[in-house]
């Protein structure tokens, strides 16, 4: 099984079959488990086996298939899920930090991840570091003996900055700290972060897992060690287990998986190249165009540039609304990886919360529009863009 190449361990990866030989996967929606005896009961609170489950908060037959497939095909030990992609970078941050730890943390940050770090764990006596995530010597001027753990987007959201793991983790294990990448924008199929040097990943699997709008959910992944001492522990106990329905419905997300986010990102590339001349823009932003920023890392580090792109508008917040309200297609909401195109305007939406002085410092412009490519023609997206740029 770890010699199957990723396509496969997408769609075998982790699978239970239960006595009837069902192929596709069964939902085990039950939130508890039979002992046969009061002894079996004792000794599963002892020490549960393998495929010995007690209680749904813990662990689940259909959750245990989500956790493994996700798990083979990051090539980590072992996998927690979680409620939501929130409840993974809580679990992963709260379970292993403790009042007097420092963390260094890359500054641009999906809002709910800033809060975590910005204001959960500042209230618990943890300090944290922001640094600017491509700045190398930033982090190097950050990490300190105490520094327990470094988190970063290796792809930031929405200015699409990509941070090179590889040197970034080799700084934090210089002082000993657990380098933690939220990789959801690189996807699992673009870079294997854990190989890039990372000891914990984290995914919001609501994301391109799902791919279809349906459920939350979320993965850590890591070593056995720390999924099994550290999160494990800590999350059964505090209750951000994903519903088995949840789990299943990821499941099926991942069959396809490969297939969604390589056709989505050739067609991001394609639409990045199309529109980088518009003379309506000021700038389009995508990591596999060769005049990004980070362009020698992404394409290094992540195999395609991933589904989403962002671009600014001439005209401000004003022009960007108006292409907003123009498009046909592509709708107007704030997720991202999905079959169906997105498009959000994170200056008033995403990341609204930060104050002008930070949107600025992250190069969130008022005319900065952020593109999630989904699974319609190319063509038909194209046309729908230029369209909406001509109403502006
Ligand atoms: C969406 C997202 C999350 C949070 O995931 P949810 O499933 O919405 O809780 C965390 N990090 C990044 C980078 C995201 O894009």
């Amino acid at each position: 099984m770890d010699d199957w190449n990723t396509r496969t361990k997408l769609v075998h990866g982790g699978v239970r079959r239960s006595q009837y030989g069902e192929v596709s996967e069964a939902i085990y929606l039950t939130q508890g488990f039979v002992y046969d005896t009061a002894e079996q009961a004792q000794q599963r609170f002892e020490q549960a086996g393998e495929d010995e489950f007690i209680y749904a908060r813990y662990g689940n037959p259909t959750v245990r298939m989500f956790e493994e497939r996700v798990a083979q095909v990051e090539g980590a030990e072992d996998g927690f899920a979680t409620a939501s992609g929130m409840a993974a970078v809580n679990g992963a941050l709260m379970s292993m930090l403790r009042a007097g730890d420092h963390v260094v943390s890359s500054r641009a940050l999906f809002g709910s991840c800033l809060y975590i770090l910005e204001e959960v764990l500042t209230r618990y006596g943890v300090e944290v570091t922001f640094v600017d995530g491509t700045d190398l010597g930033a982090w190097r001027a950050a990490v300190r003996p105490e520094t327990r753990a470094v988190f970063l987007e290796s792809v930031s959201n929405p200015t699409l900055e990509v941070i090179d793991i590889t040197e970034v983790a080799r700084i934090g294990h210089s002082v000993g700290a657990t380098v933690i990448v939220d990789n959801v924008f690189a996807t699992p199929i673009f870079s294997r972060a854990l190989e890039q040097g990372a000891d914990v990943v984290v995914y919001s699997a609501t994301k391109h897992i799902d791919g279809q709008g349906r459920c939350l959910g979320g993965v850590i992944l890591g070593t056995q060690e720390f999924i099994r001492k550290t999160v494990e522990p800590y999350l059964k106990h505090t209750g951000g287990a994903m519903s088995p329905f949840n789990a299943w419905v990821l499941l099926k997300g991942m069959e396809t998986l490969d297939l969604r986010v390589r056709a989505q990102s050739d067609a991001a590339l394609t639409i990045a190249q199309a529109l980088q001349d518009d003379d309506r823009l000021s700038r389009v932003i995508f990591p596999h165009l060769p005049d990004h920023a980070q362009h020698a890392v992404a394409t290094r580090q992540m195999e395609k540039g991933g589904t989403v792109l962002s671009f600014e508008l001439k005209g401000g917040q004003e022009a960007a609304f108006r292409f907003l309200n123009a498009l046909e297609i592509v709708v107007i909401s704030n997720n991202l990886g999905d079959a169906k195109s997105i498009v959000t305007h994170p200056a008033t939406t995403t990341h609204s919360r930060l104050s002008d002085a930070q949107k600025d410092a992250l190069g969130i412009a008022p005319g900065l529009v952020r593109l999630s490519v989904g699974l319609e023609a190319v063509d038909d997206l194209i046309a729908d863009l230029r369209g909406a740029l001509d109403a502006v």
